[in-house]
């Protein structure tokens, strides 16, 4: 018997994806990413393979494209438009090439196959597809795709499309010809359009696609004219059999020869097609435009590969839905769904309680990935999370990772709201929200965790950069009570080192030299490795040029609080910050406790005068262009642009092809929609934070 669950997943994928499917086809209206799409219908319909018994006919694994809509007259296409099977990665297309030669090994003799068995590799152009009716070489009719079977008569709209000609240039054409193709918005179309509508407050398209479907489906022609469609040939059928492929009239045998044909009567036909003749080239031209593709100024979500030889093709056959002889090796995807399996909570060096999403593991942007970071309590509730959620992830580029969004459609009857204990998970002491704050603290400074996190930070590249010292190696010493503070550290000797699991005398010793070597670190990064809230590398800088050393800096904070605000980058937040920490006994008491194993915690004038001319500290945006748009929550323009520059980045004021990001904060507007276009990534200040902060808990 079918277990409960599956039969509950299944019906729910059917909704959800029968729902989406309609706002995506009918309304141009898209409630879901593409990627997150595609996992779920490939979740559908491999539950429906393993339990045929579940399949039904309203499945949307059994239908193509969507209903017609009733303001344009239907039209009963004479040979049916297909869809195509998607894979989601080059091994995939292996697998699959794999069971289509088999599949033909079975009908044709085994030589005819090898030696006529090249394929077309072609770019998946994001559109609509079209089908145009030539009689006696004249456009006589233009259709959309529709279910397949029945399309909208959309002629008058389509022969506004300037390239697509209205009359074959040959000399005696076919009575009857449909040429197929995909009917595609230009980004900077797109663009222009999404500038217009936003201006005029109207609700903006989700992609170039919808975009295309929306304008193809326009009452009015010269609405249609004026938005700049294209349109690129891909196919052309001269028979109605859609499985005897007689094209002899063309003398045209392969898919090679019909885009050379296209060409030639008329239509655009894409230049980057290839002609492929075994599967390394397939995974070049495939990697190629994977990165390429940007660079496109049109969208693309994959490239569809093709058996070349129309006899082979008519061998292989069609599936309900799909030809057996093509498939759509889809690009890396950007968002895709995933199931949640648990939360974990991480401590961080100040006490900060971090949720941490755990998801069954799903390839983001070429990357495995199976956790990322929830912040804190609000976003939890944000999000409506609970536990057994199919959750949305999304990553892009080097972007970490972040869950964006619950589709609740598919939650789970025993479904419960996850919420931040009470209890901190490492040391059971009781957690502290403070009123009006979205953090959860571990108030308890013995906290093993904290701790961990402390060494952490003293230890890492931009504080106090100790060799040698990894995450593994500061669990032992934290576990084994050997260090309950920095400067534990440097009281380590050989004897107390090599009693730990797998340290030998060689590795205990270039420790302890790490350590002696980091008591040379200047001012500004023993400072900034003290971990003071707010006080980031740039500010221990600003802070460490003006106060000689930490006496100076500590009667600065509780004498001269003005002086101390005054210092540029240094607001009232990051002041009282000081104040707090320089008025705690246990902080004094680690000031001492690291004078007295041989921190200056000052100015050393030889030390610091050799080093003023370089700059030490390390610059994680070295190269990188920024473009900083919208409010941002806790930064100002100034600051970000500060804190980008110490880095290495360059900040310019608008988007070109040279932007690498975009930080968008809210109420973001033309730079924003332009770095979409461009592809360019976007991040909010929370990603831009993690990438000033390499340390960030995610990449631990
Ligand atoms: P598809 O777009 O994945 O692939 C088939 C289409 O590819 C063809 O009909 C043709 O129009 C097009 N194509 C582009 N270039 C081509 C080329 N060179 N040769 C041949 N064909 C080419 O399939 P589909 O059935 O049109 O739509 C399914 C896709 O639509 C899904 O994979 C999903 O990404 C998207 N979709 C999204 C949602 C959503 O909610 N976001 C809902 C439904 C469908």
């Amino acid at each position: 018997m079918t277990p409960r669950s599956i039969i509950e997943r299944v019906e729910e994928l059917r909704i959800l994806l029968n729902n989406a499917a309609h706002a995506y086809y009918v309304l141009d209206e898209p409630l879901i990413n593409d990627s997150v799409y595609d996992r779920l219908y490939k979740e559908l319909i491999d539950l429906e393979g393993k339990h045929p018994e579940l399949k039904t006919s309203d499945s949307p694994t059994q239908r193509i494209g969507g209903e017609p809509v009733e303001r344009f007259q239907r039209v009963r296409h004479r040979v049916p438009l297909f869809s195509l099977d998607n894979v989601f990665s080059f091994e995939e297309f292996a697998s699959w090439h794999k069971r289509l030669n088999k599949t033909l090994q079975g009908k044709i003799n085994r030589e005819k196959l090898s030696s006529e068995a090249s394929m077309v590799a072609e770019l998946k152009i994001d559109g609509n597809a079209l089908a145009l009716t030539y009689q006696d070489g004249i456009l006589l009719r233009a259709a959309t795709r529709g279910d397949g079977e029945e399309g909208e008569d959309i002629t008058t709209n389509v022969r506004t499309i300037s390239s697509i000609p209205l009359r074959l240039l040959i000399k005696d054409p076919p009575p009857w010809v449909e040429v197929r193709g995909e009917a595609f918005m230009p980004d900077a179309v797109f663009s222009r359009i999404n500038l217009e509508r936003e201006g005029r407050g109207e609700v903006l398209f989700a992609n170039p696609r919808n975009a295309c479907a929306g304008t193809l489906r326009q009452l009015d022609p010269q609405v249609v004219a004026s938005r700049g469609l294209d349109f690129f040939a891909y196919t052309v059928h001269l028979s109605p059999d859609l499985n005897s492929r007689d094209d002899s009239f063309l003398n045209l045998t392969c898919q090679w020869e019909a885009l050379s044909w296209l060409k030639r009567v008329g239509f655009k036909v894409n230049p980057h097609a290839a002609f492929i003749q075994n599967l390394d080239q397939v995974r070049a031209f495939s990697n190629k435009w994977a990165s390429d593709r940007d660079q496109l100024p049109y969208a693309t979500d994959g490239l569809v590969i093709k058996v070349n030889d129309f006899s082979l093709q008519s061998s292989a056959g069609f599936t309900q839905k799909a030809p057996r002889w093509a498939i759509a090796l889809k690009f890396a995807a950007e968002e895709v769904p995933s199931k949640l399996i648990r939360i974990t909570f991480q401590v961080g060096r100040t006490g900060a309680v971090t949720p941490i999403a755990i998801f069954e593991p799903v390839l983001l942007a070429g990357t495995s990935v199976s956790r990322a970071t929830l912040h804190n309590a609000d976003r939890i509730a944000d999000l409506d999370l609970c536990s057994g959620d199919t959750v949305v992830v999304r990553k892009s580029g080097e972007i970490i990772p972040a869950v964006v969004r619950v589709l609740k459609e598919l939650r789970p009857s025993f479904a419960k709201r996850l919420i931040i204990p009470n209890q901190c998970p490492e040391c059971f002491s009781e957690l502290e929200r403070e009123l009006g704050k979205s953090v959860t603290r571990c108030m308890n400074t013995a906290c093993p965790a904290i701790l961990r996190g402390v060494l952490r930070h003293w230890v890492s590249k931009s504080s106090l950069d100790v060799e040698g010292f990894g995450t593994k190696l500061i669990h032992q010493l934290v576990a084994s009570s050997l260090v309950h503070s920095i400067a534990d550290l440097y009281r380590l000797d050989l004897h107390a080192l090599t009693s730990l699991d797998r340290m030998g005398p060689k590795s205990a010793s270039n420790l302890i030299s790490s350590l002696d070597a980091s008591k040379k670190q200047p001012w500004h990064r023993q400072l900034y490795g003290l971990g003071i809230d707010h006080v980031g590398a740039v500010n221990a800088k600003s802070l460490a040029k003006k106060f000689q050393n930490s006496d100076q800096l500590s009667s600065a904070v509780s004498n001269n609080f003005d002086a101390v605000q005054s210092i540029s980058g240094i607001g009232p937040e990051i002041a009282s910050s000081l104040k707090e920490w320089f008025s705690k006994d246990s902080n004094q008491k680690i000031l001492f406790d690291l004078k007295e194993v041989g921190f200056s915690l000052g100015k050393v004038d030889v030390l610091e005068k050799a080093s003023a001319h370089q700059e030490d500290l390390p610059k994680p945006l070295e190269g990188r262009t920024f473009v900083l748009t919208g409010i941002m929550n806790s930064l100002n323009r100034n600051q970000a642009e500060i804190l980008i520059e110490e880095a290495g980045g360059k900040v310019s004021s608008s988007v070109s092809s040279k932007t690498d990001y975009l930080v968008a904060g809210n109420k973001t507007g033309n730079k924003r929609i332009k770095a979409e276009r461009l592809g360019i990534r976007i991040i909010d200040e929370i990603g831009l934070m993690d990438l000033l902060n390499p340390d960030s808990p995610i990449s631990h």
